[in-house]
C-alpha cells in the first residue's frame, strides 16, 4: 500500500547536486512542498477507500546525463529552456508525495546502480527490479545501448516524457519507414500512451503537465488589488526572442510600461529597447513576484507552448499572444521538423487558446496594428481574476498521476488479442456502443462506459470529430470498436471488409463503400485524416479541468 508523504528531505536527497539544473529543480521542489502537502490531504480524501498499490520506480532522466551532453544544465542560470527542467522536479515530487518507492537517475553510471547484488553489471537485464521507468528519448536510447535485446521484453514498463508528443504514425518503425513518417526520434514501437505530455496536445499521448503556483484567498485579494494596469511584461528570457518586434513594442510602449526578464551578461542585449525595464533572468519567486503587478503578460510567437503563460494567467495577468496562420507544424516551420507529430500549432500556445481562451487569453493576428493597438487598450480596461485550471494544481496532477500509476496498462504483446470479450451490443441508430451486462465482469480502464462510438466526416481526425461532440478521442478504446459491428453502428454499408496497416483505420471509404479495419494495435490514432475516409473513433466524456480523465475513470 502507497502511503501519501509530504516531507520531501528524502526526495532532496536523492536528486542530488553538482549541477545548476538539479539545483534549479530542488529549489522548485522546496517552494512548492508545502503546496504539494496540502494538495496530497486533499486528494488522500477523496480516495478514502482505494488502495493504491506502492510500485518500484526508476527515473532515469537522460537529457541531463554527461553521456548525451548535458547541453541544458550550463544554460540554466543564461536563459535556456527551464520547461523540461519545472516538468522533472513536478514528476519526481508527485511520484515522491504519492508514495512510491522512487531511484533517481541522471547519469548512466547510476543506471547501473540499480543492480541487485550479485547480478553483474547490467542490472537491466535480469528480471526488472522497476514496476515503472520515466525517461525521456535521450534516456531510452542509452537505455537500449545498455540493455540491448531485453529492453524489448520491458518495453511495456516505460514512460518517456516527450514535451511536444509522439503520434502512432511516427513511432511505428516500419510503417513510419515505409510512409515517410521517419523522424530522429520516433520508431520505438512504444504505444502511444507510454508517451506523456507537458500539455494535453494530442490525445495518443498521456498528458503528464506539471503545476503552477497556487494562491491562497488573501493572495488572490491582494493581487486584484495591487495590479498595475499599465505594467507589461513580455515573455522571453532569451533576447533573440525579442528579435524584430520592435513594431508591437513600440505600439505597447504607447500605452504601458514594458518589463523583461532577458538574460544579458554585462550588456543590455540590443534586441531589447531601452525604454523596457529588463530585469535580467530572475529565480522562479522573483518572477512570481513581478507577474503578480503586471496587467499583461505577452508573448512574440517563440518559445512555444512553454509553462510560464500558465504562470502569468495564474497570477491574474492577461496573456495576449500571436496567432499563427497557417498554423506552424513539422511541414512549414524549423522547429518542429522533424519532431514525430503532424500536429498544427494554432498560436504560441494553444492550450492557452483552446482550453483557457478569454478573458484570460487573448490570440489575435499580430500583424494587423490596429487590431493589436484596439486589444492593449482593452486589456487595460478589462478586469481579470487569477486562474489555474485544476489539471495544472498540484491535487489535479497528483489525481492524475495516480490513476495512470494504478489503471494505465500497456499491453506489450503487439499480436492482437483476438476479437473483443462477447456478447456484445450494439443499440442500433444509437451511435453508443454499449456491451451486456456481464460485460462488467470485464475490468478495462479507461471502462467501457465511457466509451462513445462516432465517425468523423471526411477529412477529419478523429481528434476533432470527439471534440466536435464535446468529448475527447481515446486511443484505449480503439481495440473495441475496431470490428464489422461497428460499420453497422454507423450504418455505413460495407461491400467489402479489409484488414491493413494504416493508421487511419479503422475507417469507411465512401468511393468504393469498402470498410478498413486496422491490423496493427500500434497504428491506433486519434491523430490523422484523409479526404477520403471517415473514421471510427472511440470518444469518451471527460471531467472538467482534467481532461486526462473520464468521469468514471477514479
Ligand atoms: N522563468 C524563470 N525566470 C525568468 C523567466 C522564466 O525562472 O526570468 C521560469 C518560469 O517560471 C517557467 C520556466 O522558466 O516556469 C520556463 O519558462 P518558459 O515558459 O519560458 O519555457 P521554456 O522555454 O523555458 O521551456
Amino acid at each position: 500500500q502507497a502511503v501519501f508523504q509530504s516531507d520531501i528531505g528524502t526526495l532532496l536527497e536523492q536528486v542530488g547536486t553538482g549541477k545548476e539544473s538539479l539545483s534549479f529543480m530542488k529549489r522548485r521542489i522546496r517552494r512548492l512542498a508545502a503546496q504539494w502537502a496540502s494538495a496530497a490531504r486533499r486528494l488522500d480524501d477523496k480516495l478514502r477507500n482505494h488502495w493504491r498499490e506502492e510500485k518500484r520506480i526508476l527515473v532515469h532522466v537522460g537529457f541531463l546525463t554527461e553521456e548525451s551532453g548535458d547541453v541544458f544544465s550550463p544554460k540554466v542560470l543564461k536563459g535556456g529552456p527551464l520547461g523540461e527542467m519545472v516538468q522533472w522536479a513536478d514528476i519526481l515530487t508527485a511520484l515522491h508525495v504519492l508514495g512510491h518507492n522512487l531511484k533517481i537517475s541522471v547519469s548512466l553510471k547510476e543506471l547501473s546502480l540499480g543492480v541487485p547484488p550479485g547480478r553483474g553489471s547490467c542490472p537491466l537485464t535480469g528480471p526488472l527490479p522497476f514496476d515503472l521507468i520515466y525517461t525521456d528519448y535521450h534516456g531510452l536510447q542509452q537505455m537500449k545501448q545498455h540493455m540491448g535485446l531485453s529492453l524489448r521484453k520491458h518495453k511495456c514498463h516505460i514512460r518517456v516524457i516527450d514535451t511536444f508528443g509522439t503520434e502512432p504514425a511516427y513511432n511505428h518503425e516500419e510503417y513510419a519507414t515505409l510512409h515517410g513518417y521517419r523522424t530522429n526520434w520516433g520508431y520505438w514501437n512504444l504505444h502511444g500512451q507510454q508517451y506523456m505530455t507537458m500539455f494535453p496536445h494530442t490525445p495518443d499521448n498521456s498528458f503528464m503537465g506539471f503545476v503552477a503556483e497556487e494562491l491562497n484567498e488573501t493572495e488572490r485579494l491582494n493581487i486584484q488589488k495591487n495590479k498595475v494596469n499599465n505594467m507589461a511584461l513580455v515573455y522571453g528570457k532569451e533576447a533573440s526572442m525579442w528579435k524584430g518586434k520592435e513594431k508591437f513594442l513600440a505600439i505597447l510602449h504607447r500605452y504601458m510600461e514594458i518589463h523583461g526578464t532577458v538574460y544579458y551578461e554585462t550588456q543590455r542585449p540590443p534586441e531589447v529597447p531601452t525604454y523596457v525595464k529588463n530585469h535580467g533572468l530572475l529565480p522562479q519567486h522573483e518572477l512570481q513576484q513581478l507577474l503578480r503587478k503586471a496587467k499583461l503578460f505577452i508573448g512574440f510567437g517563440f518559445p512555444y507552448e512553454g509553462p510560464a503563460p500558465l504562470e502569468a494567467i495564474a497570477n491574474g495577468c492577461i496573456f495576449l499572444q500571436p496567432k499563427f496562420n497557417p498554423p506552424h507544424s513539422s511541414l512549414n516551420h524549423e522547429f518542429f521538423r522533424g519532431k514525430p507529430t503532424s500536429r498544427k500549432v494554432s498560436s504560441q500556445h494553444p492550450y492557452a487558446e483552446q482550453y483557457i481562451g478569454r478573458p484570460h487569453v487573448i490570440t489575435i493576428d499580430f500583424n494587423n496594428s490596429e487590431e493589436f493597438d484596439a486589444t492593449i487598450r482593452e486589456i487595460m480596461r478589462i478586469n481579470v481574476k487569477p486562474f489555474l485550471p485544476y489539471e495544472y494544481t498540484c491535487e489535479g496532477m497528483l489525481e492524475r498521476v495516480h490513476a495512470y500509476i494504478q489503471n494505465q496498462v500497456i499491453n506489450s504483446s503487439r499480436v492482437w488479442p483476438g476479437s473483443p470479450p462477447s456478447p456484445f451490443i450494439l443499440l442500433p441508430n444509437s451511435r453508443i456502443l454499449t456491451w451486456a451486462s456481464n460485460a462488467s465482469s470485464f475490468s478495462f480502464w479507461p471502462p467501457l462506459s465511457a466509451l462513445r462510438l462516432l465517425a468523423s466526416l471526411e477529412g477529419q481526425s478523429c481528434v476533432k470529430a470527439c471534440q466536435s461532440a464535446g468529448l475527447i478521442c481515446e486511443p484505449a478504446l480503439y481495440r473495441f470498436i475496431n470490428i464489422k459491428e461497428a460499420f453497422s453502428a454507423l450504418e455505413f454499408q460495407c461491400e467489402g471488409v479489409e484488414s491493413e496497416m494504416n493508421h487511419l483505420f479503422p475507417a469507411f471509404s465512401a468511393e468504393h463503400a469498402e470498410c478498413g479495419l486496422q491490423q496493427d494495435p500500434l497504428l491506433f490514432s486519434c491523430a490523422g485524416s484523409s479526404p477520403r475516409y471517415q473514421r471510427l473513433c472511440p470518444c469518451r466524456d471527460y471531467r472538467k479541468g482534467q481532461v486526462a480523465l473520464c468521469r468514471d475513470c477514479l
